[in-house]
């Protein structure tokens, strides 16, 4: 059963009379679970769908309409799966006390994952979400891989009982689901031969594995370091040689890209990133792989736009990790736009220098950068910094840091999405 939050106005939910608080029950008879249910189950023109309204009254209407009209409602969240696994590179173990609740769920959803792109390792599925992946053809799929030897998976997952990834993926690709996967790098247990054959193996899945990228891990202060280091230069390199070369079979054999190092495996290589059509449909780009191409492209193609900022001195905040990038972007944006851009690269005062990533930066950071700063036309800030609900990660709101600094503050992802609008 799921419960309606809210009714679009006009809509055929309304016209229903569905109201928040009314309960779907089933429809054509199966009872509903979750979003996944919902939308799978009336994707037809016609079904029947029955609810319990706020009072108890039950109702069952029998729904004729076009699939492509939606019928307008707002669902509650779906309850987030938690993770079986406890990887010594995990995010979670690596943030300091005293954030909000929600940030320190472990979750591995096969159903974000096909909804939103999160990666999953699909250790924690049981016969009855098998059964879902495979009549709603839940594809394609995010799946963390890691290594493909099982004993070295789920030595990496600290689980034992992590079910076999090959036989997994081989099933699921048995009717014809396709997968985005990831290696997270751990220097010492998945890179080298490791990693050799764990792309050997996603290869000889075919085509239902569309990408493969090497992520290298990423630790905090907090983290556990006893049990695992970031990689070396080397190292790093070493794991860049290894994407190259399947990069190269892959492109003379199967005319595509199928094998990507993160932006990240790239800097901390000391190895020029590669260039914007390795990374075709930017299918990792969430995932920090092709970022960097990904922003210049969006600043040639949104030129035009960015020429609102003409003659203006905007700041330009980030963290370290993408400052050491961001010269390569903020060039061609100064040349579009006309504007001059400075870079604030901001070390993390939450989690350490070690973390370096703009999103995991808290609103404070931000406050102490921008504060003092008359010199400024404008800031961008990542995001990717703030949550659904406006909130930096330390909780203060975006608009409170808008009232606490001089300049006007703009959140960007693209830059071409906070430039001034064009009149027409
Ligand atoms: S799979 Fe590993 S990294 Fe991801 S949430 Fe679970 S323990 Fe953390």
């Amino acid at each position: 059963m799921i419960k309606v939050t809210g009714v679009d106005n006009g809509s055929i939910a309304e016209e229903l009379g569905l109201v928040a608080g009314t309960t779907l029950v089933s429809v054509n008879g199966r009872e509903l679970e979750d979003f996944l249910d919902w939308e799978f189950l009336t994707s037809e023109d016609q079904f029947l769908l029955h609810v319990r309204q706020p009072d108890g009254e039950e109702i069952e209407f029998d729904i004729e309409r076009p699939a492509a009209i939606p019928l307008g409602v707002s669902l509650e969240p779906a309850r987030i799966r938690r993770c079986a696994n406890r990887c010594d590179f995990c995010f979670v173990d690596g943030l300091p006390e005293g954030l909000r609740d929600v940030l320190y769920i472990r979750d591995d959803d096969y159903r974000l994952s096909f909804r939103y792109g999160n990666f999953a390792t699909l250790t924690n599925i049981k016969e009855h979400d098998v059964q879902r992946i495979v009549e709603y053809r839940l594809s394609p799929l995010y799946v963390s891989v890691h290594a493909t030897d099982p004993v070295i998976r789920r030595w990496l997952l600290r689980n034992p009982t992590a079910p076999d990834i090959l036989e997994q993926l081989r099933f699921f690709a048995s009717y014809g689901i396709r997968f985005h996967t990831q290696i997270v790098m751990s220097p010492g247990v998945n890179d080298g031969p490791v990693l050799t054959q764990t792309f050997t193996d996603l290869w000889n899945l075919g085509d239902s594995v569309l990408n493969v990228s090497v992520v290298p891990v990423g630790l905090t202060e907090f983290s556990r370091k006893d049990r695992c280091r970031e990689p070396t230069r080397d190292e790093c390199r070493a794991a860049v040689a290894e994407v190259e070369r399947w990069s190269t079979r892959s492109r003379t054999e199967r005319d595509l890209h199928w094998a990507y190092g993160a932006d990240e495996l790239y800097l901390r290589a000391d190895l020029p990133l590669p260039p914007e059509e390795v990374y075709e449909g930017f299918e990792q780009v969430e995932n920090g792989v092709g970022s960097i191409r990904f922003l210049q492209r969006c600043i040639r193609e949104g030129a035009e736009q960015l020429r609102g900022w003409r003659g203006q001195r905007i700041g330009v905040v980030t963290g370290t990790s993408m400052g050491r990038l961001m010269p390569e972007v903020l060039a061609p944006l100064a040349e579009a736009s006309g504007a001059h851009f400075e870079l604030i690269a901001l070390e993390n005062p939450l989690f350490g220098s070690s973390v370096t990533t703009a999103g995991l930066l808290p609103g404070r950071a931000f406050v102490d950068a921008l504060q003092g700063r008359g010199d400024l036309d404008l800031a961008l800030i990542p995001g990717e910094s703030v949550n659904d609900a406006g909130l930096f990660l330390d909780d203060l709101p975006f608009d409170a840091l808008a009232d606490l600094v001089a300049m006007p503050v703009k959140l960007s992802k693209t830059f071409v999405d906070a430039a001034p609008e064009m009149a027409a």
